[in-house]
Parts: C-alpha cells; structure tokens; sequence
C-alpha cells in the first residue's frame, strides 16, 4: 500500500500527538505511526507537566479536557538545604504559572483518542518503522510494517517522535551526545500519605520527588547515587527502609497510615543525551532529540516544546514563506538556543555525588529574597533558560546591594 501526506510522524508519546494536532488544524494531513497499541500508556513517568507544557496544553485547547479526565494543577514546593520555597506563596491561587499532575495511563489514551477524532490525521497503530526514503540525502518518506502490511508513506516533512532509542537516529547515524548521570531511581505509589500539593527534597547526597495524584494516591520518587544502588536493591525490608527515609523529610505528613499500592519501578543508567534536532531533513522532537534524566521531571514538557516549536517553523515552509531548509534550520536554532542550556545544567545535576558548598552557597541565597526564589521556581519550570535566571538573578542582587 501507499499513502502520500504533508506530514508523516514516527512515535505517537506526547511529542508525535503534539505535533500532529498542530499540523492538522492548520489542515495539514498527518500520518502518525507507533508500534505500540492505542491504548497502551508509558510507565516510566511520575506525570508531572511542567507549567511551560501546560501552557501548551492550554494552546492545543486540551487543558479542560484533561483536567476533566483527572488533571489536576500543581505547584511544586521545593524543600532546598537552607528552607523551603513555597509555590502558593510566591505566586498566588489565581496565577497562570502551576504544573499539572495527570497519570499517564490516562493522559496516553486521551491523546490518541483526540488524535482519532481530527479528521486530517490517520493513526496507524501497531506499526513498525522499517527505513526511510530519500531523494538527494533528504528524507521524503518512510516504509512501515503492522497489521496492514507493508506501507511505503510519502511526505513533505519526516518527522522522528519516536523516543530515547529513536530507530530513526540510528537509521540516519544521528549519534547522540552522552552525558552520563550518577543518579538511580526508584518510585511507587502510597495512600493514606496526606500530601496535597507536589514537592521537591533538596538532600546533600539524594533527591525525592512526591506528586499528588488524586484520590488521595501519592506518588513518590527517591533518587540516589548509583553507589547506593545495591544497598536499596538488596534490602529485604523495602518498605521500613523508604518510609524511614521519608519520614526524615521537611514537612511530611505522618506516615501512620502509608499503605503501598503499587511495585517499586526501578531505573537504572538513566544518562542525558542530545542529538542534532534536524538530519537528512528529518526533525527530530520530544526524547528522540534529548532526553534528560528524570531527577528534573522535564521530559513531557520538552516533548510539547520541541513540538510546537516545530510546527511554528515549518508552517512557514508549508506556507510557501520559506524553503524547508531554512524552515528546518530554524527549528534546530530554537531547539538547541532554549533547550542545550537546560541539558547541560540537568546533566550537572544528575551527574554530582553530593552538593558543594557553592551549591549549598547558591540555595542560602535564593531562599533569602522572593524575587529570586520566584525566578528560581520559573527556571525549574522550564519557563525561564538558566541564562535568563542568571540575568535575573544578577539584576535583583544589584538592586537590593
Ligand atoms: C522514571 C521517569 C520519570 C519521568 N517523570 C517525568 C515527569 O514527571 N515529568 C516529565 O515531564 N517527564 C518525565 N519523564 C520523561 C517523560 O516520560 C518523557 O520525556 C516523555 O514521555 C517523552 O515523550 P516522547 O513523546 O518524546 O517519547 P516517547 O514517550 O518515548 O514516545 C515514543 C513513541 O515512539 C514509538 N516508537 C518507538 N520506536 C518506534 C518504531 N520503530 N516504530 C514505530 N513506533 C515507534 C513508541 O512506541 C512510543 O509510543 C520521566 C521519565 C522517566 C524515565
């Protein structure tokens, strides 16, 4: 069989469906492809969005939706070494700036069913990426496999969504660059743990994560130096030794009635790579491009930037403003201006064995002044680059000096 789109997507995780829901209301055809089945949703996530990637929900026009579907929107309190920085207090109830806690067993298979519903865009599911075409070293298609058989899809822009392990970076010998983190994880989910709003442990050696997911289910995260793995691994007694640990936590809530409902999902050798956003005229999104260790909680947010940053691009092209060279050259240009400075600062972090003092220095001084801690909040958040907090952080110390 053959097909011929505007656009052909590989992977349908939150940056392909992005992607495609932005194409296809400017009337664009998509034809998006995933070897998993629809309903089938990513583990491996603790579900918290960003606020930069709720903003994009919100474009997208899927935020009611999904907060209608068991979204519900967050703050992050982030508890550092020298105190804790309290979202509600810094920007209020009202303000637009929260992340949003949505499970993805639910978020996966409403994507795919907004995705259905768009008339411009054909879900093929259950299909396997076998190669791509080319004209002139320049992608203009790909052949897939599913239960359809053998389709050969050509398209004006070949788009990679298609993960951390992307077939396509391996296809066109797009090598990732590899920033190796020390950090190793590990979470599971609790009732019976009053915790209202996420939060984020700052600990000198270790970090922890815990998200409110609705009806009263808590999810969290423990990340530790790959040292420490055996001895979290080999314990025999798992749920005395978390809940200890936990309960030395800033700020937690008794821990009498903590009943685990879910395994413990451990992740091991969790590095930081980045590959070129664009190769052979194929625009790479979402983990396909970089994927960061999970100690940041940024990779869904990044999947919807990296989306929507493409499609800004490249609708110049498909409007006939720019060649798709020039198109595709500048979605690299964003991609590497906003997102590089992020890696490189999460690489740091995922990398450290234990604070230094000029991080110990640097948390003392963000909690001292409002402003500041605000802005710190928003480069967590991925709203602001750390180039753009460093300025911040500068100008209110030469203001308040
Ligand atoms: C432990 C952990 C916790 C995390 N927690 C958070 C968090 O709280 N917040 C956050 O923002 N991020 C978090 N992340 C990161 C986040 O889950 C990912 O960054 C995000 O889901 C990436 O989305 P994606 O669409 O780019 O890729 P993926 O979700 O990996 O989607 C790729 C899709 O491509 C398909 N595919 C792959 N190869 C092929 C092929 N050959 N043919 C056809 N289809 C193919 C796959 O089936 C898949 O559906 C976490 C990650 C981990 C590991």
């Amino acid at each position: 069989m053959e097909l011929k789109t505007d656009v052909v997507i590989v992977g349908a995780g939150i940056a392909g469906c992005a992607a495609a829901l932005f194409y296809a209301r400017k009337n664009l055809k998509v034809v998006i492809v995933d070897r998993k089945k629809k309903d089938q949703y990513k583990v491996n996530c603790t579900h918290f969005i960003q606020p930069v990637g709720v903003l994009i929900l919100k474009r997208l026009n899927l935020f009611e939706d999904i907060k209608k579907i068991g979204g519900a929107k967050h703050g992050l309190n982030m508890h550092l070494p020298s105190g804790t920085i309290n979202h509600e207090e810094l920007f209020g109830t009202d303000s637009d700036i929260y992340g949003f806690n949505i499970q993805r067993e639910l978020l996966d298979p409403y994507l795919i069913k907004v995705l259905e519903e768009e008339s411009n865009v054909t879900f093929l599911e259950q299909h396997v990426l076998k190669s791509i075409t080319y004209t002139n070293d320049i992608a203009d298609g790909i052949v897939v496999s599913g239960s359809n058989g053998r389709i050969e899809i050509t398209a004006n822009l070949v788009v990679a969504a298609d993960g951390a392990h992307s077939k396509i970076a391996k296809l066109t010998k797009n090598e990732a660059k590899l920033n190796p983190s020390n950090k190793f994880t590990f979470f599971t989910y609790y009732k019976g743990i009053d915790i209202k709003t996420s939060a984020h442990w700052v600990l000198d050696d270790a970090s922890v994560y815990a998200g409110a997911l609705g009806d009263g289910v808590v999810l969290f995260g423990l990340f530790f130096n790959n040292a420490d793995y055996d001895d979290w691994k080999n314990c025999e007694d798992m749920d005395t030794k978390v809940l200890q640990f936990i309960a030395k936590l800033k700020e937690i809530p008794s821990l009498d009635n903590a009943e685990r409902i879910d395994d413990f999902i451990w992740m091991l050798n969790i590095d930081n790579l980045y590959r070129s956003p664009v190769k052979n005229g194929i625009a790479f999104i979402g983990d396909a491009a970089m994927k960061t260790n999970p100690v940041s909680g940024t990779g869904c947010a990044f999947a919807l930037n990296t989306a929507e940053w493409l499609y800004k691009h490249t609708m110049e092209f498909f409007d006939n403003k720019k060649t798709k060279e020039e198109a595709l050259s500048e979605y690299s240009k964003s991609h590497k201006d906003r997102l590089t400075p992020h890696f490189e600062g999460i690489s740091t972090l995922s990398a450290s064995e234990a604070l230094s003092a000029s991080e110990k220095d640097f948390y003392d001084l963000i909690i001292t002044n409002d402003e500041i801690s605000r802005q710190y909040l928003k480069l967590i958040y991925r709203i602001i680059t750390p180039e753009e907090f460093q300025k911040q952080l500068l100008s209110n110390l030469l203001l308040s000096s």
